[in-house]
């Protein structure tokens, strides 16, 4: 399971951490950096490849985050890397809307032929996960000519002004950002841990979020359901089993447009290319943008071709969507995805988790290990009951990055640890990496 890297994969931390370059670095940047801009690590990189960052102090560190959820093929991807110097060498823009070139429609024949379903397919390209969940409203309501859209709660779909509203979390992401988009409505998850009824099924989860659609806002009224099928900044929560095919089912149904927001899962974060796939539910329109691209800025909305092409000539767009750089990169680790089969991969990374972490649960602060593939969490709690602990998870997180393992948090009450490691990982680097969270979870 383990390639040839660049880089000596290991963890290793000195004394001095953070050291005096970081300190330095982190000194300047307090002069010049806007304060609403949070680091989780105090350290500056200088290099990374496989499983490993480097810090500019020469501190090496377990990278369990793929700067969320991005880095899936490696940080350094020779393959990636070799792509964005030849394309850059040539052009580094020309602007899709005024001089088209081929990059941009083989990333679009790529992803009309990986997302799910045989139907035929058309491809918007853009820059950024929150840009093609806008992108994917602005379609549904111009194919459908209906305004409500639908979320729901713990979702996460991006900080600008539109994705600020279909977000479900205040703090950090909406607070004081006010006034918000109009028409979005937010109904209730499956959270099988956090349900009342620890026995309800996905099917009875979903009849309860298509109850309150149906009362509150009406069918007829819906352009569009949106959802993460595993939610990512939420606490990595995956719905109870038919949750996502009674919904996605409803939804055709009633002439809704059914957006799966794969920007975190897919790309064979899950084990699979879509986290959809898991639930063979076929959405009607697909969002990414994070592993796509092995760390390039781009996004991309897929989805039935007669949504797509439902929108006026020059209605959809962006100076930079689709950048020729950034799709050669995409083409590049997609051919990476498939030729080291990061599925398989990331299957493998579930296993060593689940035996890793799996002996925590239960005892002491953990409430869950949940999730799929290489997007795996655990729910930390106060001992003896289901009360978030996001205490526990930041002083975990703390003690792992002093051990020299990268490691991140999320959740609604940010008491979820979470698990995004590069699928190229090496199999004894993620042990060691899990091997130190393990005991910072023991010992917290
Ligand atoms: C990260 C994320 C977004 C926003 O992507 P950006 O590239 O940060 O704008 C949207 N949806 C989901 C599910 C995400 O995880």
């Amino acid at each position: 399971m383990s390639p040839e890297f660049r880089l000596e994969q290991k963890r290793q931390v000195l004394a001095d951490f953070p050291g005096p370059k970081s300190t330095a670095l982190a000194e300047r940047r307090k002069g010049s950096v806007a304060a609403g801009v949070a680091s989780s690590v105090p350290v500056y990189a200088a290099d990374a490849d496989g499983g490993v960052i480097l810090d500019v102090d020469g501190n090496s560190f377990i990278d369990l985050g793929s700067g969320i959820a991005v880095t899936s093929v490696g940080a350094s991807e020779p393959a990636v890397v070799g792509a964005v110097a030849e394309a850059a060498g040539h052009f580094t823009h020309t602007c899709f809307m005024v001089t088209p070139y081929e990059g941009y429609v083989e990333v679009a024949e790529r992803l009309n032929e990986l997302t799910p379903g045989g139907h035929e397919k058309k491809t918007v390209l853009f820059n950024s996960g929150a840009e093609a969940v806008e992108n994917a409203v602005k379609i549904a309501r111009a194919a459908t000519g209906r305004q409500a859209v639908v979320v729901f709660d713990h979702a996460y779909h991006g900080r600008t002004n539109l994705t600020m509203a279909l977000t479900a979390k205040a703090m950090p992401y909406k607070h004081g950002f006010g006034p918000f988009a109009s028409e979005v409505y937010r109904v209730p998850m499956s959270y099988p841990f956090r349900e009342e009824n620890p026995e309800m099924t996905g099917k009875e989860a979903a009849q309860r979020a298509i109850t309150m659609i149906e009362k509150q806002i009406g069918a007829d009224q819906v352009a569009a359901v949106l959802i993460e099928p595993v939610q990512g900044e939420g606490g990595f929560i995956v719905p109870a089993e038919g949750f996502l095919s009674t919904v996605s089912e409803w939804a055709r149904s009633k002439g809704v447009v059914f957006i799966a927001d794969e920007v975190q899962a897919g790309f064979c974060r899950t084990g699979e290319w879509f986290a959809v796939d898991h639930e063979d539910v076929v959405p009607d329109i697909v969002t990414m943008a994070k592993g796509i691209a092995g760390g390039m800025p781009l996004s991309a909305v897929t989805g039935r071709a007669e949504l797509l092409d439902a929108v006026h000539g020059g209605g959809l767009g962006g100076t930079y969507g689709g950048n020729p750089v950034a799709c050669a990169a995409a083409v590049a680790a997609l051919d990476v995805m498939k030729e080291q089969d990061l599925n398989g991969k990331a299957r493998r990374i579930e296993e060593i988790a689940r035996e890793v972490l799996g002996p925590l649960v239960g005892e002491g602060v953990v409430g869950e290990l949940r999730g799929r593939g290489a997007m795996m969490a655990l729910e930390l709690v106060q001992p003896g009951s289901k009360e978030p602990n996001p205490e526990a998870a930041k002083s975990i997180a703390a003690a792992c990055l002093k051990e020299g393992v990268v490691i991140l948090t999320c959740g609604t009450y940010g008491n979820v640890i979470r698990l995004l490691p590069p699928l190229v990982i090496g199999e004894d680097l993620l042990r060691d990496g899990l091997g130190v969270l393990a005991d910072a979870v023991r010992s917290a």
